[in-house]
């Protein structure tokens, strides 16, 4: 038996791991590399191994850097297996692999539109091509309808008949619904057959809703091999979900081989509990400035624990009466799927919300928007609200017209909740704003740029820290010390090279035997 790693091998994104035993390939995820679009576009089409050789996909849950890529395993129809996965994971796919085919789609779409305005640039200035003045005008007229939406049809006859390069999405919106078709919901806790002697379990990974470890077992001639898959590891005492699992079944005890993620290894986060309280904090001082709150947040797993907390502290009495908007078409049906999951919800949900019969995604202060329209009026509305939008980086969606509205008023603040990655807009806006407070707010404030304009970052600036998704260094240790497995060998993966080798050193001082693969790396088992 031996393990490949194709993808977040001294990286974070991309988790795709190939287990194979005889004739068995056992894909362990199938997730999209993100991050900078020149450095990752070709780790993304090229797929790593022939679909028809893969048995079946097992999915640790359904964040796109684990699960965006199965669009492309089963486009070409040569994948005869099954994608294997817990209930919620199985329904959060089902819009967030659409919504991800959308971005693709959207992104081909604005750099076909650039290059055909480029073109039509150099033609113009008597570079290229064989079109007169007058077309030339008439097509640039023609790239965009009246309500500035780029028209793909016009952009795309262009760009064939002038012999000029087109890009494709990496997957269509079609694509991705044929991938629905593949999908097998298994509960957590249940062994499945996926491969001819290979069995795997979920358990409960306490990462997001559905999130699970999977021990793969294969039992030949009397002899038990098991491989742990963490995919990503959860906090403890998160709110919502259950903690990571710590105790599992004697035959699932013995791991040969643990395939551990350190998005986090080197590092300890805050309390996620001190969180509630922190927002609240915010969210006061900003009612006392007459202000709103502007949160942008990812619509998995973030969105839904902020409204947790908000609605406990209004069971509290202790928000001000200002209303809270979650504006994410997204988020809201992602919202729909932890409502239809309540199984998987800890005994502090039941507790506080479920006994009561209280949905605690449901109270009078809180509402979804419904439309663009909508949308727009908040946007312009100056009466103080707290606004979850996204997209969780601030590289597009929503969440940036409401800074383009609110991002110049001193009453205001933007409050970070979430990972802002290296270069992206959020990421801009966290350094630029913090350093203004830190300096105590003196001078002119920081401009940042978008939608082609400068903008007075006055807006006040917090970061909660303390959201984090994935585990620490010292919960990571608990899953290792505290639970009753026996592990061999470890195999590090899912983290930036100092976060991983820092890990490791750590593990390998208190006796763990570990090793971080490179991408394309083989271990025998
Ligand atoms: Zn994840």
């Amino acid at each position: 038996m031996n393990v490949t790693f194709y993808g977040a091998a001294r990286e974070v994104t991309g988790s795709c791991h190939c287990l194979v035993s005889g004739d068995d390939h056992i894909l362990l995820d199938c997730g999209m590399f993100q991050g900078k679009r020149k450095e990752t576009e070709m780790k993304n089409r090229v797929f790593p191994i022939d679909p028809q050789t893969i048995t079946n996909v097992v999915l640790s849950h359904a964040h796109i850097d684990h699960s965006g890529r199965l669009p492309l395993l089963t486009r070409e129809g040569t994948f005869h297996g099954r994608i294997y996965c817990t209930p919620p994971t199985a329904d959060a796919c089902k819009y967030l692999l659409l919504d991800s085919a959308k971005i693709q789609e959207g992104d081909a779409s604005f750099l076909n539109y650039r290059n055909a305005k480029h073109f039509l640039g150099k033609v113009k200035s008597g570079g290229a091509g064989d079109l007169t003045q007058a077309q030339v005008q008439e097509i640039r007229s023609a790239l965009k309808s009246n309500d500035y939406e780029v028209r793909d049809e016009v952009i795309l006859k262009l760009l064939e008949e002038q012999h000029l390069e087109i890009i494709q999405p990496l997957y269509s919106t079609q694509d991705a619904t044929a991938s629905l078709a593949y999908f097998e919901d298994v509960p957590f806790n249940e062994p499945m057959t996926v491969g001819r002697d290979i069995e795997a379990t979920f358990y409960t990974a306490g990462h997001i809703l559905g999130s699970a470890f999977t021990v793969l077992s294969r039992v030949r001639d009397g002899e038990r091999t098991n491989v742990f898959y963490s995919g990503d590891v959860g906090r403890f005492n998160k709110p919502i979900i259950n903690n990571p699992t710590l105790d599992f079944p004697p035959e699932h005890r013995k791991i040969d081989l643990m395939i551990l993620e350190s998005t986090y290894g080197d590092r300890l986060h805050e309390p996620v509990r001190d969180m509630k309280e922190k927002l609240r904090e915010v969210v006061q001082e900003t009612w006392e400035r007459g202000g709103s709150v502007i949160i942008p947040a990812f619509s998995y797993g973030r969105t839904q624990e902020l409204i947790y907390f908000l609605h406990e502290l209004v069971l509290e009495d202790a928000l001000p009466p200002m209303p809270i908007w979650v504006d994410s078409p997204l988020a809201t049906k992602i919202t729909r799927v932890f409502g239809e999951h309540l199984e998987n919800f800890d005994q502090e949900t039941h507790d506080i919300f479920l006994k009561k019969g209280i949905n605690p995604f449901e109270f009078p202060q809180l509402k979804f928007v419904q439309s663009v329209q909508e949308s727009m009026e908040l946007n312009r509305d100056e009466r103080p609200h707290i606004v979850i939008a996204g997209s969780g980086m601030c590289e597009g969606g929503r969440v940036l017209h409401h800074l383009r509205h609110k991002i110049h008023n001193e009453r205001n603040t933007v409050l970070i909740v979430g990972y802002m990655g290296q270069g992206t807009f959020g990421r801009l806006l966290q350094e630029r704003g913090e350093a203004y407070e830190k300096n105590g707010r003196k001078g002119e404030p920081p401009m940042v740029r978008f939608y082609n304009k400068e903008y007075p970052l006055r807006a006040h600036v917090g970061n909660l820290r303390g959201f984090s998704a994935h585990g620490d260094r010292n919960d990571l240790m608990r899953l290792l010390e505290d639970s009753n497995l026996e592990v061999k060998r470890i195999a590090i993966v899912h983290g930036e090279e100092d976060q991983s080798t820092a890990f490791a050193n750590y593990l390998n001082n208190k006796g763990f035997n570990t090793v971080i693969p490179r991408r394309g790396q083989c271990l025998e088992i």
